[in-house]
């Protein structure tokens, strides 16, 4: 599970904390620069880590912690304050269009988990008594409109494909005017992806983007990655403008930097995790709980 590490080192240092009852300047320092050396090393973004410190400290200085009578307790609950600011506070719900269809894009790197992630969604929208339609835009990786129609043949929700002859763009254009006349509500196009990010890709995503004008760009960015995961999401966003992110494989061994420093580098809200493989999974994403998850 991601944040073992993290949450193994915060711990002890906050125990340490606690355990001493009275705390001087010394102690405070010494904790915050265990707090730093933990978010490190988890792959947290270094400019997140020093502001991060930063924060906490004129928090603890600001709030007189050191002559309170539970010092420790008063770190630790600026430290679990800011973790939560850091992941954007509260949680970010889907852009619903007003115009009766929803039209959700989701883009990202090749193996990120798009195809998944579409299914969750579907799913999930599905329980909210929508009508959703998957869309299969990914026309260059022959296997990808066959493993969209067997996610959709999984989860029962209809999958509008057009094989790939057919650009993109008009794939994405075509499947939003079939979902209109046939009482679909909520469309999820799931784009192609490449192994690394480049200019024909970008500019496909963008033409598919001015032609459906979706109410959420979802980019799909794999924890396991780290920073580069980071750094993916700072070049879509800076490209397409995207509205959320979703964050996947948070389940596996992931050191969870990238989910501790996207929010503050892209200013965009992560709006749902990925926690398996499996459909019944999509989690929204809490910051609150993902921070009082860390610190246990
Ligand atoms: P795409 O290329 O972006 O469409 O990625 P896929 O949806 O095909 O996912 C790539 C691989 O990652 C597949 O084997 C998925 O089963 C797996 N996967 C996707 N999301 C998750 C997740 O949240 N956790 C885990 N453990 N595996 C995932």
């Amino acid at each position: 599970m991601a944040f073992e590490n993290l949450s193994t080192k915060l711990q002890e240092t906050f125990k340490k904390l606690k355990g001493k009852g009275k705390i001087n300047e010394k102690d405070l320092k010494e904790a915050m620069r265990e707090v730093k050396l933990a978010l490190l090393e988890a792959d947290v973004n270094y400019k997140v880590v020093k502001s991060f410190i930063n924060n906490v400290k004129e928090k603890s200085l600001g709030a007189n912690v050191l002559e309170s009578l539970t010092p420790g307790q008063q770190v630790i609950k600026i430290v679990n304050e800011e973790l939560t600011n850091l992941m954007g506070t509260t949680e970010s719900k889907i852009n619903f269009s007003d115009s009766g269809v929803t039209v959700v894009m989701m883009a990202g790197l090749q193996g990120a988990g798009k195809t998944t992630m579409s299914g969750k969604l579907a799913l999930s929208m599905r329980k909210k008594n929508k009508k959703p339609l998957l869309v299969a835009c990914d026309i260059y990786r022959p296997a990808a409109i066959k493993q969209l129609e067997v996610v959709g043949k999984q989860i029962d929700i209809p999958v509008f494909t057009m094989g790939n002859k057919i650009s993109a763009v008009n794939i994405a254009k075509a499947g939003v005017k079939h979902a209109k006349e046939n009482g679909f509500n909520f469309v999820i196009i799931d784009t192609a992806g490449r192994l690394q990010i480049d200019e024909a890709l970008m500019e496909e995503l963008k033409d598919i983007k001015e032609e459906v004008n979706p109410s959420e760009i979802l980019l799909v960015v794999d924890s396991m990655t780290g920073q580069d995961a980071v750094n993916v999401a700072e070049t879509f966003d800076k490209e397409l403008n995207i509205t959320g992110v979703v964050l996947t494989k948070l389940d596996g061994d992931t050191r969870g930097g990238a989910a501790l420093s996207i929010r503050q580098v892209t200013n965009k809200p992560i709006k749902f995790i990925g926690m398996g493989e499996k459909m019944s999974d999509l989690e929204v994403f809490h910051p609150d709980r993902m921070a009082s998850r860390i610190l246990g």
